[in-house]
């Protein structure tokens, strides 16, 4: 018989970490609970199973991660369904987040040899006696802390490029998605069988403080804000590096020439999508004043006619019950600060439900407008030009993705706005273009997952230089005379000194 508990809450039960349906309340799976020691004894079979991982070469890593990618893409459904019961996703976003994983899989895989491989590098005229040779070796063993809200795209954008380098990876997933956390390092044990490369730790924020604690020689963190300045204290104890995905409040902004009908399907969709428990969901619009009414006309038909509820619908239970007072309390202060609701409102909040809200001329400083708000709601404001809504959209503390509707200024407004991301004409889509890297700026956090500076940021460079010949002008010996520093100086003089 299932155990149902109060929906979404996770429990800890007999030493087990208890998930449960949002929506339901019934059990997801049980997990042991992780003490600090058995998080430390993780970390020390991972970093004896890396000297095998790291000695098996780029090409033999990489025929097992794609054979993991054969297996996740064979399987999806079930992981989908698995995503699904545990976070109350709708089957159709769960399975749109696997496939983007997927292909970071295969492209982490496919490319690490040419990024991260061994190659010379060019000499410059003053050491043209000396050759040089870069490589990217690995950090040993990664320590990946992940959200629920992605809780197969996000874990794997950072494992997937960790472990092609050449990492081996302890996972601790969020306590509110540890079953999808643990298939994930079941069927990589199902096609790389021979040692702990990808394993997992189960457990609340102090598991992953232990995980931060263990000896990891680089910690990636996704998750709040308030989470990753944690995570950076803890490791700044044994100075781990870090790398911070961290929160998001990501603006649109719909220029005078854009396609409305486009921006206002990608608006709902960029803000709606798993009930709006998206880092990089769209939560506020700035949209310019001629094209204001009709934007918001488009936006309210759109987002009115998504279905919500457990199975089947558009937009699912809200994963966190706690979030529920946040979407209820950014809604209640953006009226009555004078916004205005164009749909949904001060009861679209029915637990374990968010029910689609647009919010219209809502005040600059309401919490809908400034803090996370992570659910199915949207502002739209009306500004002047794309110069205002640059003004306003870079004007909060965070800056992780974004998106511009128009034509002729869309590329330039795109660049302009302070963030580590944006897709022009769409929403979103930079998360699943594994070439492109993925990561914010100020209070998004910093460092990159995804592409070739995700493969580089799950490495250290080394650098290598041999001689090859005699120094023409030797200085870096005690042998050299001064006669040999002057036709130094006099070389450098002549190459350096010169009008450029
Ligand atoms: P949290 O910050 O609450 O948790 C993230 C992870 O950190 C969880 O596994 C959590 O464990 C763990 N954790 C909690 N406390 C500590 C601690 N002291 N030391 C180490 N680890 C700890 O975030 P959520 O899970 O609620 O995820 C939602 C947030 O993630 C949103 O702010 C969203 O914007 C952000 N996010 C960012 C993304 C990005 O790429 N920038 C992508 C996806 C989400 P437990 O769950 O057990 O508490």
């Amino acid at each position: 018989m299932t155990a149902v508990h109060l929906p979404g809450t996770p429990v800890i039960e007999g030493g087990h970490l208890i998930s449960t349906n949002p929506a339901t309340g019934d059990e997801a799976g049980r997990l042991p609970v992780a003490t600090a020691d058995d998080v430390a004894r993780a970390v020390e079979q991972a970093r004896a199973a890396g000297q095998w991982w790291a000695g098996l070469g780029f090409d033999a890593r990489r025929d097992r991660l794609l054979r993991w990618r054969r297996l996740l893409a064979q399987r999806m459904e079930e992981l989908a369904e698995l995503v699904h019961v545990e976070g109350g996703k709708p089957v159709a976003d769960a399975l749109v987040e696997i496939v983007s994983a997927v292909e970071h899989v295969d492209w982490a895989a496919r490319n690490a040899r040419r990024v991260l491989g061994p190659r010379k590098v060019r000499s410059r005229l003053i050491l043209a006696e000396f050759s040089a040779h870069l490589e990217y070796q690995p950090h040993g063993v990664v320590g990946v802390i992940g959200p629920w809200n992605y809780p197969v795209f996000t874990p794997i954008g950072s494992a997937a490029y960790a472990l092609a380098a050449g990492n081996t990876v302890v996972l601790k997933p969020s306590e509110y998605t540890p079953v999808a956390g643990q298939w994930l390092v079941d069927t990589f044990a199902e096609v790389v069988p021979e040692r702990p490369v990808f394993t997992a730790v189960h457990g609340l924020g102090d598991t992953g403080a232990a995980l931060c604690r263990a000896g990891v020689d680089k910690l990636a963190f996704t998750g709040s804000t308030a989470t990753a300045k944690k995570v950076m204290a803890t490791c700044a104890e044994s100075l781990t590096p870090v790398l911070l995905e961290a929160g998001g409040k990501d603006a649109m902004i719909v220029d005078a020439d854009a396609d409305l009908d486009a921006a206002a399907e990608a608006c709902v969709w960029g803000a709606m999508t798993n009930a709006g428990q998206t880092c990089i969901g769209i939560e506020r619009v700035y949209a310019v004043e001629p094209v204001f009414d009709a934007f918001v006309d488009k936006v309210v038909e759109r987002a009115g006619r998504l279905t919500v509820g457990a199975d089947g619908a558009d937009v699912g239970p809200i994963t966190m019950p706690s979030q529920l007072d946040v979407i209820r309390r950014h809604i209640d202060d953006a009226l009555a600060r004078g916004g205005r609701a164009a749909l949904g409102g001060p009861d679209a909040v029915r637990p374990p439900y968010a029910h689609p809200t647009v919010l219209v001329d809502v005040p600059e400083d309401a919490a809908a407008v400034r803090e996370e708000t992570f659910g199915p709601t949207v502002t739209i404001n009306r500004v002047r030009d794309a110069d205002e809504a640059l003004t306003r959209a870079n004007a909060l503390p965070y800056g992780l993705g974004g998106s511009v509707f128009g034509r002729r200024r869309a590329v330039a407004i795109a660049r302009r706005l302070r963030s580590g991301m944006a897709s022009v004409n769409s929403t979103l889509t930079f998360a699943g273009m594994s070439t492109l890297p993925f990561g914010g700026v100020g209070e998004s956090g910093f460092g990159r997952i995804h592409g070739e500076d995700g493969l580089r940021e799950f490495a250290r460079a080394k650098a290598v230089t041999r001689r090859r010949a005699r120094s023409p002008l030797p200085s870096t010996t005690f042998e050299r005379t001064p006669a040999d520093v002057d036709r130094l100086v006099k070389a450098v003089k002549l190459l350096y000194g010169r009008k450029p």
